[in-house]
């Protein structure tokens, strides 16, 4: 009963019980968007699945109210990793084969339910990151040399110019995300890219969306129907626009 509940909303996850507490753990896999044409800005499609993700996380908390569902609010890899749901790896993501790091994680909280568990069927032993280093000799700004560095990646750097020495032009033309380290992985060998959908590349045109970020958050509800409120920062996809866009003008000038 429970499991039909929560597979008419989706079909990747795993159902664990700790303490006394029930968990429903969600993972949406998605394949990464080629790279985008001339005059339009790119964005990681991990933020489309996280979005889609979360609207799914929000109706099975609805669902089992009566057992006090609520989505998880604590730190989603170490829940995942700690239930033996997905394998660490050293560019400090979680992968979950044969999706390699190209999932979008949540979870859901609840009482103690009394259902069977639905566990990962992978081998924690099934670790190919020892002697590997092809994420670190990819990495445009040297965050995974001798372990990661947070400062460092450009994830980070993006959403903290202030806080970093880092480049931002490395980014390219991305206004959310850097892939340097998943493009690589093989992890992720068997994950194809797919072409972005046309009505998410009709609001990536960069002159467009300069202008919508220097009108404010309300210029830029149609991106944020993609990757939700939390990441509706005209700030910041501005100062990404404005890159990409600079970006742009070095690929014309190095052809
Ligand atoms: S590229 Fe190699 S070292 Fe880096 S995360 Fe993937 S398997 Fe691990
Ligand atoms: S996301 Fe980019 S900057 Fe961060 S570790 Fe990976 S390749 Fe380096």
């Amino acid at each position: 009963m429970i499991k039909k509940i929560i597979d008419k909303y989706i079909d990747t996850y795993f159902i664990t019980h700790m303490g006394n507490k029930t968990y429903i753990l969600l993972y949406k896999p998605y394949h990464p968007y080629e790279q985008t044409p001339h005059g339009y800005a790119y964005l990681n499609a991990f933020y489309p699945a996280s979005n889609d993700l979360y609207f799914i996380s929000k109706e099975i908390e609805h669902q089992f109210a009566e057992y006090n569902a609520v989505v998880y609010k604590g730190q989603l890899k170490k829940l995942f990793l700690d239930t033996k749901c997905a394998i660490f790896l050293k560019n400090c993501l979680v992968a979950i084969p044969p999706h390699g790091t190209r999932i979008a994680l949540s979870a859901i909280e609840m009482d103690q339910l009394n259902v069977e568990e639905k566990v990962a069927n992978f081998s924690q032993e099934d670790r190919i990151c020892e002697g590997c280093k092809i994420c670190s000799n990819h990495c445009p700004t040297g965050a995974l040399k001798g372990g990661f560095s947070r400062e460092l990646c450009l994830r980070y750097a993006s959403d903290h110019p202030e806080d970093t020495s880092v480049d931002l032009n490395l980014i390219g033309k991305s206004i959310l995300g850097c892939d340097a380290c998943q493009e690589v992985c093989p992890y992720n060998a068997s994950v194809e890219s797919v072409p972005m959908p046309e009505d998410l590349l009709s609001i990536l045109k960069i002159e467009d969306l300069i202008k919508k970020a220097e009108g404010g958050r309300k210029y830029l509800e149609e991106l944020c129907h993609y990757v939700g409120n939390n990441y509706n920062r005209p700030g910041r996809i501005l100062r990404l626009a404005k890159n990409a866009n600079d970006q742009e003008s070095r690929d014309l000038n190095d052809v």
